[in-house]
């Protein structure tokens, strides 16, 4: 078998990218259940050491695993990935990857309620410092947010739940004015329907959880290495660019070129915390990946038909999806989206809070979930739920009121999913 072409479209890349079937091989990528390898000599492991190139424990690396990152990496058009356990652990990792306490980050204020306390809650804790921008805001006032410690700027293609769309390149461009990384959370888009490394992101990180595993079996995530991003000439990543005593001294940039970042993550992070996805795990993430781009479509076309149908309906006080015309991110989602953002769809729902509780327990079909991208239509309401940690003024700055409930439209058919809303909103 031949390695999958590197310019084969997506929809190939997803069923070929990353595993190469050795002549009689298994076909599809096996589970290698094993904490361990063996090899013949000392002097291999010694080589391993110097350039991982194969799996040698499974706490930082293993052969199912490193076929979907490899696949994952092909996706997006980064030069390597590394998977973790949870989403969580992907933005926490990708973070650290780059901070010490004493930094400072800059993030837009529109991102998923759980990023929003890591970065503002624990890692505070841990001496690293979050400001938030607005993510309107002109380029002189962001840049005024960057201070000399700040390392990298972070955002989310399209906010979970705010279903904002985040302006890449403005960012991109500010954070390389002063010789910092873009880190972007592509979660709810999917390489599919945006590539944040071609709008000028550095890093980009998924919650595997949602959309790429796609029929809720497993939480894991992934940090993809643009392998954009130059390190030396940035001066501000002596992490980089001087030895690490605490893997023999190795200089990433210099041993691993544009792969410094995601090696650095494996072997330095990885490592020491461990927080590494089982074979199997892996395995199930693959089958997700296998059929994203379809379901993508799916999805996209089911939640047009959903925003379509409530923005008609006198029980909404208004429906927030980027592709309705008159959404005021629309034409950002035209630029970054052009295929169709995703099958998150933000209502607000007229009688507040208590409205919105009526109209999901009303729900037969939809099911009230503390999940988001599910095959099967959910409905969550942020602010009794995910963002229930947040004081009213970070709700505010999220952008979720009491009516506010996220719906993520499944794959059920168009009809079933448009008459249990139906009749939900007529209960109201
Ligand atoms: C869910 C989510 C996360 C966190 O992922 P987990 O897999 O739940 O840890 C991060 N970012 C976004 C945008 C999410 O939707």
């Amino acid at each position: 078998m031949q390695p999958c072409n590197p310019n084969a479209k997506l929809e190939t890349k997803c069923l070929h990218a990353g595993y190469t079937p050795k002549n009689g091989g298994p076909g599809t990528v096996p589970i290698v259940q094993s904490t361990t390898y063996r090899f013949d000599s000392t002097e291999k492991v010694a080589e391993l050491f110097d350039m991982p190139t194969e799996p040698m424990y499974s706490r930082f690396a293993n052969p199912t695993c490193d076929a979907v990152e490899q696949k994952i990496a092909a996706l997006e058009g980064g030069v390597g990935a590394m998977l973790t356990s949870s989403g969580q652990a992907a933005s926490l990792l990708s973070v650290l990857n780059l901070c010490s306490a004493g930094d400072s980050i800059v993030s837009v204020s529109t991102i998923y309620g759980g990023t929003v306390n890591l970065f503002g809650v624990t890692l505070k804790r841990f001496g690293i410092e979050c400001i938030w921008v607005d993510p309107l805001a002109d380029e002189e006032t962001i840049s005024q947010a960057i201070k000399p410690n700040t390392k990298l700027i972070f955002g989310e293609t399209i906010a979970n739940p705010a279903l904002t769309v985040f302006d890449i390149e403005k960012f991109a461009k500010i954070a390389h004015a002063h010789q910092i990384p873009l880190i972007v959370d592509n979660t709810f888009a999917t390489p599919i329907l945006c590539r944040p490394i071609e709008f000028g992101a550095d890093i980009v990180i998924h919650s595997t959880t949602k959309y790429m595993d796609g029929h809720a079996l497993q939480c894991g995530g992934v940090i993809v290495d643009g392998g954009t991003f130059d390190w030396e000439k940035s001066g501000k990543f002596p992490d980089f660019t001087e030895p690490d005593e605490s893997y023999h001294g190795v200089v990433y940039t210099r041993e691993f070129g544009k792969m410094a970042y995601i090696i650095k993550a494996r072997m330095q992070l990885m490592r020491d915390f461990g927080c590494y996805p089982a074979a199997h795990s892996a395995f199930l993430l693959n089958l997700g990946l296998e059929t994203l781009p379809v379901r993508m479509k799916q999805y996209c076309e089911n939640a047009m038909a959903v925003a379509k149908m409530l923005k008609q309906s006198d029980k909404i006080a208004s429906v927030t999806y980027p592709n309705l015309p008159d959404d005021p991110y629309h034409e950002m989602a035209k630029k970054y989206l052009p295929n169709g953002t995703c099958g998150v769809i933000s209502i607000s729902i007229k009688g507040g809070r208590e409205a919105a509780v009526r109209f999901m327990d009303a729900l037969q079909l939809a099911s009230i979930e503390v999940h988001v991208a599910d095959i099967r239509t959910c409905v969550l309401h942020p602010a009794s739920a995910t963002h229930r940690q947040l004081t009213e003024e970070q709700l505010k700055a999220a952008g979720i009121d009491g009516g506010l409930i996220r719906i993520s439209v499944g794959l059920e058919n168009i009809e079933d999913i448009l008459a249990d809303l139906q009749q939900a909103l007529e209960r109201v």
